[in-house]
């Protein structure tokens, strides 16, 4: 190790090197993952400023036998920018910011390292752009993208990763390639929803589209008082998602101790009074605001905090996750889910909750995306359901854990012959490697090893969880 770090140091792009800062406090913020329950202690930690720079990175790593991850906003759940265990050498992304429009092409190049909140007021500000993107401000461009990006204009739009053109990347063998549907495709395809396997992206070319204003944001209030009626709601949800939820129609429900279904229409007040009221009525919903808001005021009503992510980043939760992503969930799935709720999570005095995103159907743009253009391996999936159990303060005690185990078990018991995809950008760290290859990938695994052995023989990029693992 004493080489790998004085090579790194030789650089000049070892983190306390580049700092104004404290270094000791620059170098304890960078360490610390969003995900607080899971801190990992790396074998060095590069901060490159130019191409060349992660091309040595890269190749230190490989030379030396050190494992090599890439990290961009660090919100992995499983905290997967810092190795995802001890002893990598982390390639921290977010000197690569950058967010250039060409407003006439309507493309954007975006940096890796960019956080989602910086992202958006940057395309607004260059002749009013968009990409599809997810909610929180802090989350980065590059885990975001290479693994999904689910967002509250993914009905219309798609996945972050649909609207990525092109990437570039620094492969294991520290070689720079671009990977687009005509140049190494295999390589654009893994990248798409699997990409922390194959190499570091420098930077993305997306497509953008022009911001819409006016746009109706709602939330309205749902206090179920029993599991049938809390099974009555999830049951018409589900059937309006699979078959009338209309492209412009974004919206979730936050199952929680208080509860809330909110979302976006891009679209008239009057035509949304029309497809919303008869489904409000269906899940046995009544009070809420409906209000009328500018694109990067949509963007405000669900980023929890300003868009603009400024200084040191320092923003954490300590939490266990798990996620699922159904096709559909029979009646015998609905029940024992609400009835779990009814038993278990309603006497929960911890901060949990349960999401439900409304990811696809039939007015899905992310369903009409053919199975096997990307590795994404969850186009059909209705719902993309979140587990999430924190704690305000101290420690997660490991004892918690089998609350959500239970939760998803009760689900997946329900259907045992159905394989429930799971999403990595919910990282669940009590999966086993089979395990998370199997959900997170189900029938594109296969493949992406066929890639992965073309593209990093050697297993330069490895993690506990990534493809190849
Ligand atoms: C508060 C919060 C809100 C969220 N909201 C949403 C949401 O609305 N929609 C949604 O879809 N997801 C959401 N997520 C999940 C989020 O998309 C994932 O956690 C995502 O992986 C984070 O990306 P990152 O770059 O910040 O994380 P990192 O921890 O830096 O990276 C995550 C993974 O990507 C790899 N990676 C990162 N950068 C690169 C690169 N340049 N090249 C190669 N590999 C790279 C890392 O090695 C790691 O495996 C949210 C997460 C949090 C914490």
């Amino acid at each position: 190790m004493g080489s790998l770090a004085f090579f790194i140091a030789s650089l000049g792009f070892l983190l306390p090197l580049v700092s104004n800062a404290n270094p000791l406090d620059k170098r304890a913020a960078a360490l610390k993952p969003f995900n607080l329950r899971v801190t990992f202690k790396p074998a060095a930690y590069a901060v490159p400023s130019t191409i060349q720079h992660v091309q040595d990175a890269v190749a230190c790593g490989a030379s030396n036998g050190v494992t090599v991850t890439a990290k961009s906003g660090g919100h992995s759940y499983g905290s997967h920018g810092l190795g995802g265990e001890d002893g990598h050498l982390i390639i921290d992304m977010r000197n690569f910011s950058n967010v250039t429009v060409d407003q006439t092409a309507q493309t954007a190049n975006i940096g890796p390292g960019g956080r989602l909140g910086n992202v958006a007021t940057a395309l607004y500000n260059q002749g009013k752009q968009a990409i599809s993107h997810g909610t929180c401000p802090g989350v980065g461009v590059g885990g975001l993208t290479l693994h999904g990006g689910y967002g509250l204009s993914s009905r219309g739009r798609g996945l972050t990763l649909d609207n990525v053109l092109e990437a570039t990347v620094v492969l294991a063998n520290s070689t720079v390639v671009t990977a687009s549907t005509t140049q190494n495709p295999d390589l654009f395809w893994a990248l798409r929803g699997a990409g922390a396997a194959f190499g570091v992206v420098t930077n993305f070319k997306f497509k953008t589209f022009t911001a819409p204003e006016n746009n109706i944001v709602f939330q309205y209030f749902f206090s179920p008082s029993s599991a049938s009626q809390l099974a009555t709601a999830l049951t018409a949800l589900q059937d309006f998602t699979r078959n009338s939820q209309p492209p412009e129609l974004n919206m979730r429900l936050f199952l929680s101790s208080f509860t809330t279904f909110s979302g976006v229409y891009y679209g008239s007040r009057s035509d949304f009074d029309k497809i919303m009221n008869p489904l409000l009525s269906k899940m046995g919903i009544g009070s809420g605001t409906v209000s009328t808001n500018s694109w990067l005021n949509t963007l405000t009503s669900f980023s929890n905090g300003p868009l603009a992510q400024t200084g040191t980043y320092d923003t954490h939760e300590t939490f266990f996750s798990k996620s699922l992503m159904p096709e559909y969930m029979s009646p015998e799935a609905i029940t024992a889910l609400s009835n779990y709720w009814n038993a278990n999570a309603r006497s929960n005095s911890r901060q949990w909750y349960l999401l439900f995103d409304c990811h696809g159907g039939n007015g899905s743009a992310i369903t009409k995306v053919s199975a096997d253009s990307t590795s994404y391996a969850h186009r059909n999936a209705t719902f993309k359901m979140q587990f999430y159990d924190r704690v305000a303060s101290g420690n997660y005690d490991p004892s918690w854990m089998p609350f959500l185990n239970g939760w998803v078990k009760s689900i997946t018991d329900a259907m045992p012959s159905v394989n429930f995809g799971m999403y990595i950008n919910y990282a669940d760290t009590s999966l086993t490697k089979d395990e998370a290859h199997t959900h997170y990938w189900k029938d594109n695994y296969k493949k992406l090893v066929d890639v992965k052995m073309q593209y990093d023989p050697k297993r330069v990029f490895e993690g506990p969880q990534i493809v190849g693992s």
